[in-house]
């Protein structure tokens, strides 16, 4: 039987992107496959920037976080592009709010004091927030954000470098496990692969329906307002920050294209049916307040949104991925549903399902992930 390469993967978004970078530096044969271009803007993985900070991930986790820096720094180095960016960040809420306290108990666990930072100095630092009497401020400087389309390009560009293939426009509608080996269906081809990975962010349902019952899919809606003064909101002038205004968590980054800000409401998100069916035009009610919010807490933004993004990440029941193999699918690897935090720990996760498709031993413990895990439930 001739393979097309040792390793398959499905889906060249965030995930499956990392992951033939993470192959392709092992030297192991890959192929990827696209349903559109690589870097493209549907994917759970765009919107030009992403978050990079950790308070709110679980003490499991950090460990995947731990070498997720290493590897983004080790990506700009094998591509050559600027990816993550540390501004610092800045938490702003009342003291007892569950940003502030999740945040000192992180710093806390990780044997540090969290920073402080005066109502005086943040005037005179960043006059471009304004705050609540009783607002308590930190600070950490090894937040920041990543550039996800950026990211993606880089992580698929140098995997072909390396001996990568990658199918762009060509969606696979089906995965057949045979023995010893997987098919992979296109309308119109098939690729015979040893291991297959299977990283369809969003439309994993597609492809797998009866495989993966508990996941929902949650819409996101990123918004855009422009400023004045842009010098004072680029990224050596404007941290990156999560804030509780109102009783309403908010987040920004700083201006990458020219003249705008990106600041959005965390949270919530819309469960949806069929990526295929989704609406990407944003209603008046789901930008009104955070305009609301941004008027009232940014006094140097213009409080009109002038370029929304509609994206969808998946969700499970107890907010951790799917990752891991199924007992009818014992070559396949499936790592779906990062539920809207997934991309700062993109490169760790790839290098993950690199050695579950290759069968090495990854070093962490992935039983809590395991895909199958809420079976019994549906
Ligand atoms: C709006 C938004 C904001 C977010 N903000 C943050 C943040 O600030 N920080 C953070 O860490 N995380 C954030 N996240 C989460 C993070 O971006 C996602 O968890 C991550 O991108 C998910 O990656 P993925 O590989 O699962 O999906 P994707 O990146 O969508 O990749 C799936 C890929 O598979 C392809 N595909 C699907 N089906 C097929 C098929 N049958 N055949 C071929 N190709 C196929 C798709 O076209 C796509 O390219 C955010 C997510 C969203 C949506």
């Amino acid at each position: 039987m001739d393979l097309d390469a040792e390793v398959g993967v499905v889906g060249t978004g965030t995930m499956g992107s990392m992951t033939l970078w993470q192959l392709a530096r092992r030297g192991v044969s890959a192929i990827g496959f696209e349903q559109f271009a690589l870097g493209h803007d549907r994917g759970a993985g765009a919107g030009e920037t992403r978050q990079y900070r950790a308070e709110q991930l679980e003490p499991e986790v950090m460990p995947i976080m731990a070498t997720a820096t290493g590897l983004y720094q080790q990506l700009e180095a094998d591509s050559g592009m600027r990816l993550l960016h540390f501004t610092g960040g800045l938490t702003i809420g009342p003291p007892d709010s569950e940003l502030i306290t999740v945040f000192a108990e992180h710093v806390r666990a990780a044997g540090d004091e969290p920073v402080a930072i005066s109502h005086a100095d943040m005037a005179m630092r960043y006059p471009q927030h304004r705050l609540a009497d009783d607002d308590v401020i930190f600070w950490h400087a090894g937040y920041g954000f990543v550039r996800p389309e950026l990211a993606i390009v880089a992580a698929g560009t140098t995997a072909e470098r390396l001996g990568a293939r990658i199918v762009t426009g060509t969606e696979i509608t089906r995965v057949e496990q045979r023995s010893g080996y997987v098919a992979l269906h296109s309308a119109d081809c098939r690729w015979l692969v040893r291991r297959d990975v299977v990283t369809t962010g969003p439309w994993t349902w597609n492809l797998l329906p009866e495989l993966l019952p508990s996941g929902d899919l949650g819409r996101l809606v990123l918004t855009w307002f422009p400023v004045v003064d842009d010098e004072s909101f680029a990224p050596a002038r404007f941290p990156t920050f999560t804030r509780v205004a109102d009783g309403i968590t908010i987040y920004g980054m700083p201006q990458i294209a020219s003249g705008t800000v990106r600041i959005g409401l965390v949270g919530p998100r819309i469960k949806f049916a069929m990526p295929d069916q989704l609406e990407r035009v944003a209603k008046p009610h789901e930008i009104a307040s955070i305009a609301g919010l941004v008027a009232r807490w940014l006094p140097s933004v213009i409080p009109s949104v002038i370029r929304t993004g509609i994206h969808l990440d998946a969700y499970t029941p107890d907010g951790q991925p799917l990752i891991g193999t199924l007992p009818s699918y014992q070559d396949v690897v499936i790592a779906a549903a990062f539920c809207g935090r997934g991309f700062k720990m993109a490169p760790a996760v790839g290098a993950i399902l690199a050695d579950l498709a290759t069968n090495e031993p990854s070093g962490i413990r992935l039983t809590r992930w395991a895909p199958d895990r809420f079976r019994n439930e549906s």
